[in-house]
């Protein structure tokens, strides 16, 4: 008998679930975009975006998705024929990659697999080889939301001064921020760029780069950027229109502005991470206990290596794809397919799923999902340890 009639829950990495707030906020007539209360707003979500990202850098806003800012980070970084070096640990960093070189930049990837976290050594290396600094910019996720891998940022910088390269250091959190901690100023990043629907829990649409001085100065001889995605304008304005190149996305910025105020005056920064923190390690120690009786193991063995945001996880023999199934018609719950572990035709694709514990996101939710999960595993008669709904009530229980 099917349970999963109330109120669905989709707990996929991206679109997170949205605060009923953010959505009361969007639901409006269309705004005047010349004058009055959607100008006056937006002049104080600069500061906020600022504040999430703990930086004094600059910040543009795209109407686009994480892909858009990944291009609009590019444009503005890169000239034709210009080098970037990517530092992959999985799908997303080989996309960000595939993306820069599609726009005419010369692309070096160092790949680290889809289990492990990028190597500051072998990061540094290839910069000391880069003798004539050819390599304009480093490029790397912080959270790869395919592997879960969260790659240690200030590390990544410290391997860079190193080895005394002038490179920019361009980072991805459009899984991490508002999720994992993230300091964009105290570990050096230049270029950041995320978007709304994860971490910031607003639906997908908007897209952002933090651009530091250094980015802004590097950034003035690349002849990627046309007009729509030049990232001055749409941080310095002057006016109104430039800051989107035309017609703002109105609700969006509506919803934004409640999201930030939900996370930085309401919540706090520093206990959005904790939340993220604590729940994630419910999820851990769930799959840590399944996987002692069962073909089930975490992603990243290291947990310092782990996101905060998502959990991939392998259930052998298909387990992962046959558990989703059971998940959503059996109890509501929508489970993150897994992605670029295996190709989609390949069998062994089956075995991976991810849990997302991102953005608007409380203890009933995740214990929820997890107690599903267990449920669905007695049901499906997928082998597995037992007591992982204990060790994760006990990590809840602090
Ligand atoms: C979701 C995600 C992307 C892609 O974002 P879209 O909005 O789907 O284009 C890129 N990088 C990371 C780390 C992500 O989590």
């Amino acid at each position: 008998m099917s349970l999963a009639q109330g109120r669905p829950y989709l707990a996929i990495p991206g679109p997170s679930a949205i605060p009923d707030r953010v959505l009361a906020a969007m639901h409006r007539p269309a705004p005047n975009i010349y004058a009055g209360d959607l100008v006056e707003m937006v002049a104080t979500l600069f500061p906020d975006l600022r504040r999430v990202a703990l930086t004094s850098a600059h910040v543009a806003i795209y109407i686009a998705n994480g892909h858009g800012a990944w291009e609009a980070a590019n444009a503005n970084m890169f000239s034709r024929g210009d080098k970037a070096l990517v530092l992959a640990t999985g799908r997303f960093g080989i996309g960000w990659a595939e993306s820069a070189r599609a726009m005419g930049v010369e692309v070096e990837v160092i790949d680290f697999g889809k289990s492990a976290p990028a190597d500051p050594a072998r990061l540094e290396a290839a910069l000391r080889a880069d003798l004539s600094h050819q390599i304009r910019a480093v490029l790397v996720t912080h959270v790869d939301t395919a592997s879960s891998v969260k790659n240690d940022i200030a590390a990544i910088r410290a391997a860079m001064d190193a080895a005394g390269h002038p490179a920019l250091l361009a980072v991805d959190c459009i899984a991490s921020l508002g999720c994992d901690e993230f300091r964009m100023d105290d570990w050096g990043v230049d270029v950041m760029v995320s978007a709304s629907q994860k971490g910031l829990m607003v639906p997908p649409g908007l897209g952002f780069v933090w651009f530091s001085d250094k980015a802004l100065e590097a950034g003035r001889r690349a002849d990627l950027a046309t007009p729509y995605w030049r990232w001055e304008p749409r941080a310095f304005g002057p006016d109104f229109w430039m800051h989107f190149a035309g017609t703002a996305p109105t609700h969006h910025l509506f919803g934004l502005r409640t999201s930030l105020t939900m996370l930085l005056e309401e919540e706090g920064l520093p206990h959005v991470w904790a939340r993220h923190d604590r729940l994630a390690r419910a999820v851990w120690a769930a799959f840590e206990a399944w996987g002692r009786g069962g073909d089930i193991a975490l992603n990243i063995t290291d947990p310092a290596a782990r996101a905060r945001a998502v959990t991939a996880v392998r259930i052998g023999n298909g387990g992962a794809a046959r558990l989703r199934a059971w998940c959503e018609a059996e109890a509501g719950v929508t489970l993150g397919i897994g992605l670029g572990m295996a190709a989609p035709d390949d069998p062994a694709f089956g075995d991976f799923l991810r849990v997302a514990h991102m953005g608007h996101v409380n203890a009933h939710m995740t214990l929820g999902v997890l107690a599903v999960m267990e449920a669905g595993m007695r049901a499906l008669d997928i082998p597995h340890g037992p007591g992982g709904l204990a060790a994760a009530t006990a990590v809840v229980a602090g």
